[in-house]
């Protein structure tokens, strides 16, 4: 069911844990915020233009992670998770105190922030949710790599396929629907990654936090962590959690019928430019009730005017 109203957190709630890939512990504040803020990352490390919109036109990197970055130069890296427990839990409004640059990793999926959400609650407010929906599909296309989108009224469904030589990941699909289906492996699948990787990517300067306790680690035909699997699609699970957060980068709610094929952060960000090149395409609407929605006109490039 889509919600009308927009919503914040109902007490500040507070994570603390190490940076996948800094190593660096930095703690967490998830602050309740007014009608119309979005969510907006500070850095209560620095004194001065700590603050940094979450917004898709911020991304700077999208290497492993995916990292805003403000006209200053301050950056918050591996916002993903979070950002999709604050899409499936259904905030819109917050500021996210952060004392580091990168946020924790936590379990390496997004069950940690979901749970402490859902334990403390949120706040209904007074204005209605804007949703962003496409007319046409808008598609894209790096190589093998693609993704689209097509019209889809009342959910975000997702299909994401990888194409993995490794066996164990293989070409794993799924289809969820964000609406519709129970989310609870979204939630609790863990980012991954191959053993052979590892010090490729540490060479580069990433992963110095990452462990077994908070990454899915294959190593050819079998998985290295000792509880295998938490689900026996959460490689693209995660994958599909990973896009929904991303998404969430849009500043509205989308909803929409999502291909991804071997997709990941970069391609998810390139397609949100090309959905916002493509104004005439997308539908702004609020809800009058759960099954009317009505059209809505206003300046959205005051929407997009970040780094506020
Ligand atoms: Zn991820």
């Amino acid at each position: 069911m889509l919600e009308i109203f927009q919503k914040t957190v109902s007490e500040n709630i507070t994570f603390e844990g190490i940076g996948l890939h800094s190593g660096k512990i930095s703690t967490v504040k998830i602050l309740p915020a007014n009608e119309d803020t979005g969510i907006i990352f500070k850095r209560v490390d620095l004194e001065n233009n700590n603050i940094i919109k979450a917004n898709f036109l911020n991304v700077t990197s999208t290497k492993l992670c995916t990292t805003l970055e403000n006209t200053h130069g301050v950056k918050v890296s591996t916002v993903e998770h979070l950002l999709a427990a604050i899409y499936i839990s259904g905030i819109d409004n917050a500021i996210i105190e952060i004392s580091g640059e990168e946020l924790p990793i936590m379990d390496g999926s997004a069950k940690e922030f979901l749970d402490n959400i859902k334990k403390r609650g949120l706040k209904k407010q007074n204005k209605k949710r804007k949703y962003l929906k496409v007319k046409e599909k808008i598609e894209l296309k790096d190589g093998k790599r693609e993704i689209s989108i097509q019209p889809n009224d009342t959910s975000l469904e997702v299909s994401f396929q990888l194409d993995y030589k490794n066996k164990v990941i293989g070409k794993q699909k799924n289809t969820v629907d964000f609406q519709k289906d129970n989310l609870r492996d979204v939630i609790n699948s863990r980012t991954f990654c191959l053993y052979s990787d590892i010090e490729k990517i540490k060479k580069i300067g990433l992963a110095k936090g990452g462990s077994l306790d908070n990454a899915v680690v294959v190593d050819e035909d079998k998985i290295l962590n000792e509880d295998g699997l938490r689900n026996k699609k959460e490689f693209v699970n995660h994958k599909i959690l990973d896009l929904s957060g991303d998404f969430l980068l849009s500043g509205y709610r989308i909803l929409g019928k999502v291909y991804c094929y071997h997709g990941g952060h970069e391609l998810t960000n390139l397609l949100l430019h090309k959905i916002f090149e493509r104004k005439s395409l997308l539908k702004f609407t609020e809800l009058d009730s759960v099954y009317i929605s009505k059209e809505i006109k206003f300046n959205h490039s005051h929407k997009l005017a970040v780094n506020a």
